[in-house]
């Protein structure tokens, strides 16, 4: 057992992104054939200056012609249960059934570990979680019960906190979608570092749609539609500018 950390990695994006997202944001308004659009040996600055106006106008539907897959480690199952919510999405995780659960590393919040006392209360509880769930293994393997029968039901004395693996992938309008919701300050700790991570991965692969006005959805909005009890401070909440 051992405290684990978040790790992002961007594994694969769509190659050719600017260029696909502007052929296909030009399909809509043009006679050509994005094939020849998508071909034509145009500025990446002039591309990029399209398709940022184009995006920030709304028209978001081309952007879906472009993915990115994260593989992405450190994090726990409460996080991952929050993530799956969001449907628009392709997910790979780590099987509790397949892999056995003996030895499980964990995540700390912050406001535990910063805590002594927490933190000794809290790694007392993971351990005898560890120490239950071999014993069952074990009382399982005497019933002569192996593998993914005995895993599937002795993990249900795991704890949220227990580290987990994924992978996802989300197209780049969902990408935004995703970090307006998650990069807020609303947004539970864990998986706001997470999306604050994969936001910085899509910044520098696309710019012109990862920039300035992406993240929490103040950036776009210029103002928290949180209501003044949730605001973080940055905008002024909708009541404000009335
Ligand atoms: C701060 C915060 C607190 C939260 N607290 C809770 C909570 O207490 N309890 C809880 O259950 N959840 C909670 N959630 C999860 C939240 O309700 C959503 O389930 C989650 O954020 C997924 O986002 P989404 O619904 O926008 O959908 P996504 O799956 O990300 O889909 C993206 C968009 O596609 C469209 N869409 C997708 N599916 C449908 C559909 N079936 N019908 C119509 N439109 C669709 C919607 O426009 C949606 O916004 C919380 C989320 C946040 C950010």
């Amino acid at each position: 057992m051992a405290e684990a950390k978040l790790n992002v990695e961007l594994i694969d994006f769509t190659q050719e992104a600017l260029s696909i997202i502007y052929a296909s944001c030009r399909q809509c308004y043009s006679s050509k054939f994005a094939g020849d659009i998508f071909n034509e040996d145009i500025d990446e600055e002039q591309k990029e200056e399209f398709v940022r106006k184009i995006a920030a106008s709304g028209h978001e539907s081309p952007l879906e012609h472009v993915k990115f897959t994260f593989a992405i480690q450190g994090v726990s199952r409460a996080l991952t249960h929050q993530l799956v919510r969001h449907r628009i999405a392709s997910y790979s995780q780590q099987s509790q059934r397949y892999v056995k659960e003996k030895g499980f590393d964990y995540i700390v919040p912050p406001s535990i570990e910063k805590n002594k006392k927490m933190k000794a209360e809290y790694l007392k509880v993971l351990d005898n979680i560890q120490h239950s769930y071999n014993a069952l293994l074990e009382l399982y393997d005497q019933d002569g019960i192996r593998g993914e029968k005995a895993n599937e039901d002795a993990r249900f004395v795991l704890p949220q906190a227990a580290e987990t693996k994924i992978v996802v992938t989300m197209n780049a309008r969902q990408l935004l979608h995703f970090f307006k919701e998650r990069c807020c300050t609303r947004a539970q700790w864990e998986i706001r570092a997470l999306a604050n991570e994969m936001l910085q991965l899509c910044k520098e692969k696309l710019p012109s749609i990862f920039g300035k006005n992406s993240g929490p959805k103040c950036e776009t909005l210029k103002f928290c539609p949180e209501g003044e009890k949730f605001a973080c401070g940055k905008y002024p909440v909708l009541t404000e500018i009335k």
